[in-house]
């Protein structure tokens, strides 16, 4: 499977993966994901939303167990994140056929579409539609950053936009939905382990400041005379890195524009967008309101303005805590497999669909920690681990 999917929209100057929604390297991996799903004999089909279904057993019978992940990437990404999990799956229910697994309840394997965001800007596209998380009219207004709508890439990619939109009968059919991610850190490397299992996903957001300031000749203007917002603005990130230390959070300044951005000139406005996450939402609130403090008292000492505007934020998602005890008791039989409970500061389908029905999260160790980037990596042992594991959960759910 891996042979199949690695030269699928892969960027052979950067070596990473460029599959955006309703492309031709995203029509290349769903025509792949429906071969695999026929190959082995489950019934295919295609949502409103455009997610893919490969089932065994009768979907109608209700209380289903679903596992898969995303086959689109971000800008030159890794392999791993979201193919692992859909390929994990596949892989899964070979090996549950090899025990000769008889099911209780109906299996499915799922790709939602267009969970990174990478084309629209919106992450989780296909399951937000699915819950119900984003309306019809929010979709019909994503554009790409060529102008062209979600609804009219759907019609190229000869998908019918018309019939997006929530879908709670689908959704009321699952009793769990569990899917395998490759971790985006390094915590199982550092703790030694193959495999941990999700408890929850960070509450973040995004804030941005603006300190303004006076443009001014930056060969004569002294320097007691200058009212400087780049000087404000990079206290304010060094204060952020310090802030997000002591709370064991993470807080970074990743984007900034400057005005009139010359190289003579003192700047009269620099804006600085921070992403910052934390464990829980006290720490999250204690880091955020310790940079806008600092942000102000930087501000005032150099006379410089200072508006923060809060842009997006998500609150924490905590997993199904009954699912996640039991697949934690499932894979606790095996005595060679301990699995560390870890939070991720990263958004997933999972995290969408659990505040619907039960979810539950699978990592498996990435001993760079990098993801988003060519350098993300699983080994192969690793990914078999991986394999095992999720064989392991989905026997046990399906058979309870
Ligand atoms: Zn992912």
């Amino acid at each position: 499977m891996w042979r199949d999917l690695k030269p699928i929209g892969r960027n052979p100057g950067s070596g990473g993966y460029r599959r955006f929604a309703w492309t031709g390297a995203d029509a290349e991996c769903r025509a792949w994901f429906e071969e695999q799903a026929r190959a082995r004999g489950l019934a295919y089909e295609v949502d409103r939303n455009g997610n893919q279904w490969a089932w065994l057993g009768d979907p109608a019978d209700g209380d289903a167990v679903v596992t898969g992940s995303h086959l689109d990437s971000v800008p030159d990404g890794g392999a791993f994140d979201g193919p692992l999990g859909v390929v994990s799956s596949f892989a899964a229910l070979d090996e549950l056929r090899s025990r000769n697994v008889q099911f209780s309840k109906p299996l499915a394997i799922v790709n939602f579409g267009d969970e990174e965001g990478a084309r629209f800007g919106l992450a989780c596209v296909g399951s937000r539609l699915a819950a119900g998380q984003l309306t019809v009219e929010q979709a019909h207004r994503l554009r790409d950053a060529d102008g062209v709508s979600l609804p009219e890439a759907m019609e190229a990619a000869g998908f019918d936009p018309d019939v997006i939109g929530a879908d709670p009968e689908r959704l009321a059919r699952i009793g769990a939905f569990v899917e395998l991610h490759v971790e985006q850190g390094r915590a199982l490397d550092l703790s030694g382990d193959r495999v941990g299992l999700a408890s929850a996903i960070w509450p973040h957001g995004r804030w941005r400041f603006d300190f303004r300031g006076e443009a001014n000749h930056a060969g004569t203007t002294r320097l007691v005379d200058r009212r400087d917002p780049m000087l404000s603005y990079a206290e304010t990130v060094l204060t952020a890195r310090r802030e997000a230390q002591l709370a064991s959070a993470v807080a970074t300044f990743g984007k900034i524009s400057v005005e009139p951005n010359g190289v003579n000139a003192i700047p009269s406005l620099v804006r600085g967008w921070l992403d910052s996450r934390a464990a829980d939402q006290a720490s999250l609130d204690t880091v955020v309101s310790g940079i806008e403090q600092a942000a102000r008292e930087h501000a005032d000492a150099h006379g410089v303005e200072l508006d923060v505007v809060r842009e997006s934020f998500t609150p924490v998602v905590e997993f199904d805590h009954a699912l996640r005890d039991e697949l934690a008791r499932i894979l606790g039989t095996d005595t060679d497999l301990k699995v560390p409970v870890l939070g991720t500061g990263a958004g997933h389908d999972a995290g969408i669909l659990s505040g619907t029905i039960p979810t539950a999260m699978l990592f498996v160790r990435n001993p760079t920690g990098v993801s988003h980037s060519p350098a993300e990596y699983a080994t192969e042992d690793d990914c078999v681990a991986g394999v095992l594991a999720l064989a392991d959960v989905l026997e046990g759910l399906a058979r309870r």
